[in-house]
């Protein structure tokens, strides 16, 4: 492969090398079929929102990045189901951008690699958790 985000260990590597500049990151998470079986066809999951938990424990912002209008139904859904958002299409107070697009480190979004984008996360929080004991 010539671009090299097509190397699934290239783009790990980026997202360790920015944690350990930042002890941070910025997740974007979709909500529709993300983090919300909009269908009711009992799509689990309970999965990513774990991950969410264990991002939150190793410092990360998590952002739901959404074409959903229905922000307040989100807030209130996501406070009831005990997912641990910081915002909603906004992004966090210490990044300002006049751009209609959020910046962020990765996304998980089930329209845009959602498997690889959860298992990089899940490894690069197993990665921090080894750095940490
Ligand atoms: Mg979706």
């Amino acid at each position: 492969m010539k671009h090299l985000f097509l190397n699934s260990d290239f783009a790990l590597n980026r997202l360790k090398q920015e944690y350990a500049r930042y002890g941070s990151l910025v997740i974007a998470v979709d909500f529709d079929n993300t983090l919300y079986d909009y269908h009711q066809q009992g799509l689990d999951c309970s999965e990513i929102i774990e991950l969410l938990h264990q991002l939150k424990r190793i410092n990360c912002t998590i952002v739901v990045w959404t074409a959903s209008e229905s922000t307040a139904f989100i807030k209130t859904y996501c406070q009831e189901h005990n997912i641990p958002i910081d915002s909603i299409n906004t992004n966090p107070p210490f990044f300002t951008s006049s751009s209609p697009k959020i910046y962020y480190n990765e996304l998980l979004d089930d329209r845009a690699g959602l498997a690889e984008s959860y298992h990089r996360l899940l490894a690069l929080v197993t990665y921090v958790a080894n750095l940490q004991t």
